[in-house]
C-alpha cells in the first residue's frame, strides 16, 4: 500500500497541475487539505471491514482512500469527467474502489446498493458540493433505500438547522423534514481553511441516523402542514394554516388544532415533530383532500 498523502495540498497542486485541471465553483468544488479531519471522518464513521459505503463526489479521491482503507468496498459517484483520469492515478492501488461516472442526483441508487453492493445496508459519505445539499439529503432519505447511516460535511449554518429543537431560531421546515426520516447530530466542526481552495464559509460534519419505523401517516399532508406553518412562523399556528389555501375556513383550523391539542396561539417554531403528525392525522378527516 502506498504512502497516505492524498491530503497533502503540496500533492493536490502536483496532481491537478499535471492533468491541468481547473477548479469548479459551480460544482461546489473545494477539496479536503486536511489529514486529521478526513481520519476523524473515517473514525465517526465507524468503518468496518463488512461495510459497503457510498461515496459522492470523490475529488480527487482523499476520503475515497481513507474509507476504502476500513471499508470491504467503497462506491463513488462522481460527476466532474475531468477528474476521473485523476482519480484512476490516485486510487490504483485500492482493488476495493469502484468509481462512476454521474450526477447522484439521476443515478438509480437503489440499482447501485444491488448490483455493487450486495444490497446494503450500506453506508453514505460525503463532502456535500454545497449547491445540491438539501436536494441529495433529501433524494437519500425520501427514497427508502437501504441506507444505514449517512455522514456527510455540510455548511455548518445548515448543519445547525438540521439539529435544531423546538424553540430555537435555527428550528425550522428544514429541521422537522430531516428529523422525520433520521436522528441528526453534529459530528465535527470544521474551519473553512482546511479546503482547498478555501469557502467563505466554515462547514460541519454530521451523522444522519435512519430511522426505521417511520410512523404511518400521509407525507404529503404532513409536509404540506408544515410548509405552511413555517411559512409565516411569526404568525400563530391558527393564522398560519388557515391562510393556506386547502379550502378549511378559520372555524375548522381551529376544530383541527382542537382535536391535535395545539393551543391556537402556538407558534410553528414551538411545535414538535409529534405536534405536526397529530395535526395532520386529523386533517384529512375533513375529507378536504
Ligand atoms: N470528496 C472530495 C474532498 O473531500 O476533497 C471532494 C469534495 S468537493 C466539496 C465535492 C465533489 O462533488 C466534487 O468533486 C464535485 O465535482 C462533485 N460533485 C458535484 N456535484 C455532484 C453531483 N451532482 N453528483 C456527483 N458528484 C458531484
Amino acid at each position: 500500500m502506498k504512502d497516505k498523502r492524498l491530503y497533502s495540498p503540496k500533492y493536490i497542486r502536483e496532481i491537478l497541475d499535471k492533468y491541468g485541471f481547473e477548479f469548479s465553483k459551480s460544482l461546489g468544488q473545494n477539496f479536503l487539505i486536511d489529514g486529521n479531519i478526513v481520519r476523524k471522518i473515517g473514525q465517526e464513521g465507524n468503518i468496518t471491514k463488512e461495510d459497503y459505503v457510498l461515496e459522492i463526489g470523490p475529488g480527487i479521491g482523499t476520503l475515497t482512500e481513507e474509507l476504502a482503507l476500513n471499508a470491504k468496498k467503497v462506491v463513488a459517484v462522481e460527476l466532474d469527467k475531468s477528474l476521473l483520469p485523476i482519480l484512476d492515478e490516485t486510487l490504483r492501488d485500492y482493488p476495493n474502489i469502484e468509481i462512476i461516472h454521474g450526477d447522484i442526483l439521476r443515478v438509480d441508487i437503489n440499482r447501485l446498493i444491488e448490483e455493487k453492493m450486495a444490497g446494503g445496508p450500506i453506508k453514505v459519505v460525503a463532502n456535500l458540493p454545497y449547491y445540491v445539499t438539501t436536494p441529495i439529503i433529501a433524494k437519500l432519505i425520501e427514497e427508502d433505500l437501504n441506507i444505514e447511516s449517512i455522514i456527510i460535511m455540510i455548511q455548518k449554518e445548515v448543519a445547525h438547522r438540521i439539529v435544531a429543537s423546538p424553540g430555537s431560531k435555527q428550528y425550522g421546515s428544514l429541521s422537522v423534514f430531516v428529523k422525520f426520516y433520521t436522528q441528526p447530530e453534529i459530528l465535527i466542526p470544521v474551519p473553512k481553511t482546511v479546503f482547498m481552495p478555501q469557502p467563505k464559509v466554515d462547514s460541519a460534519v454530521i451523522r444522519l441516523n435512519i430511522k426505521r419505523d417511520l410512523p404511518e401517516i400521509d407525507r404529503e399532508i404532513f409536509f404540506q402542514v408544515v410548509k405552511a406553518a413555517f411559512s409565516k412562523r411569526r404568525k400563530t399556528i391558527l393564522n398560519s394554516l388557515s391562510s393556506n389555501s386547502w379550502g378549511l375556513d378559520k372555524e375548522e383550523i381551529k376544530e383541527v388544532l382542537k382535536g391535535a391539542n395545539i393551543p391556537l396561539q402556538e407558534r410553528a417554531e414551538n411545535l414538535k415533530i409529534e405536534d405536526f403528525i397529530k395535526i395532520s392525522k386529523t386533517l384529512p378527516s375533513l375529507d378536504i383532500y
